[in-house]
């Protein structure tokens, strides 16, 4: 989700769900105008219909249209390919005063898998439901909306006489979902990006089901868990204490109470989804296989769960691990974790965007 952007002293980073389309009074259109709302959807639709999924992306195919997109609006624009077959499509409209800070306006043109047999309307139909309004397809919410709002407000704005005082970029990354390391990084740290002078990037945050947004200024860290409990095996009609998979389960007990917890928050209105830790459970493992499946009258000896943990900037990392250390694989319990924690930010001698940190407790 997040766009690694090389520090510099006159760049602003900014995460935010920018939707300057609804911002922005509609002119009066004419029916058949390049901006009636017949036409913006026509266009989403066009640009949902371009598979560009992971891992074989038509980026090719996306640049075209994107391209095709700026000519219409008469803005230029240019391919990058940082990566060969990799193309990050730059548009520029240019501001009355060239030398002030510009506008980056970031979004991705990868979109994550689909599995077409799940789905209503394939993935890539973007069928538009006339009873509902909704349009069906992958991407349409991460992040070809946003995309494509950039665009229709530079198109509304442009056919209103207005111009920018500042420079305005959008640019168009490939391979965001896999890592973003052949696009945005490269570009983060090319000549190209420098030669922009960029003051502010606004790039993605939460889609909105209605006309409020809101906007954010920094990413919640990822953490990835282990936590593993080790017992005496048993036979499986034995009742005893401190079996493996009896100290795992008090834990997920414990994680699912911290997890409601939070949850309980956003769903009173007090705290929004990005200000509380989430904890969701990735992998469950345990038992005794047997050619058939598992041994079914034996408990094992070790048993293991992996959850995927994102914290706010305004929470407090350190009681998180104390909690974990703990509360969720406490010695006493016979337990050790591993947690692996994800900074997204570039530190700032910056030759690393992606830092990992590496805490653990064996036995
Ligand atoms: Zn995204």
């Amino acid at each position: 989700m997040a766009t690694p952007i090389k520090p510099t002293s006159h760049t602003l980073l900014c995460f935010c769900c920018f939707l300057l389309l609804f911002t922005i009074p509609p002119p009066s259109v004419a029916a058949g105008d390049s901006s009636s709302p017949s036409q913006v959807i026509s266009r989403f639709q066009q640009y949902l219909q371009i598979n560009t999924a992971q891992p074989t992306p038509d980026y090719h195919l996306a640049a075209e249209f994107l391209i095709s997109q700026a000519d219409s609006i008469s803005l230029p624009s240019r391919s990058i390919e940082f990566v060969h077959g990799k193309p990050l499509v730059l548009i520029h409209w240019p501001g009355s005063d060239p030398d002030l800070p510009s506008i980056l306006l970031y979004s991705h043109t990868d979109v994550v898998p689909a599995e077409p047999h799940k789905w209503d309307h394939p993935p890539f139909s973007a069928h538009l439901d006339p009873s509902s309004g909704r349009i069906f397809a992958r991407g349409s919410q991460d992040m070809k909306c946003v995309g494509m709002q950039y665009l229709e407000a530079v198109r509304r704005l442009k056919a209103s006489g207005f111009r920018p005082r500042r420079s305005v970029y959008l640019a168009f990354s490939p391979d965001e979902e896999i890592g973003g390391h052949d696009g945005a990084e490269k570009f983060a740290y090319s000549d190209v990006f420098d030669a922009l002078n960029v003051g502010i990037v606004l790039d993605e945050g939460l889609a909105s089901p209605g006309d409020s947004y809101r906007p954010f200024y920094a990413e919640r860290s990822p953490w990835w868990l282990v936590i593993k409990a080790v017992g005496a095996p048993g036979h499986g009609a034995k009742l005893y204490d401190n079996s493996a998979v009896e100290n795992l389960l008090k834990s997920i007990e414990s994680i699912r109470r911290f997890r409601a917890s939070q949850f309980d928050l956003v769903k009173a209105g007090l705290r929004a989804e990005g200000e509380v830790i989430s904890v969701n459970m990735a992998f469950l493992k345990a038992g005794t296989p047997s050619p058939t499946g598992f041994v079914m009258n034996l408990q094992p000896s070790e048993a293991e769960a992996g959850f995927d943990i994102r914290i706010p900037p305004t929470a407090d990392p350190e009681s998180l691990e104390r909690r974990i250390n703990e509360e969720w694989a406490p010695v006493s319990r016979n337990m050790t974790f591993q947690v692996m924690m994800l900074s997204l930010l570039a530190p700032m001698n910056g030759d690393r965007l992606i830092a990992n940190k590496v805490r653990r407790r064996e036995q």
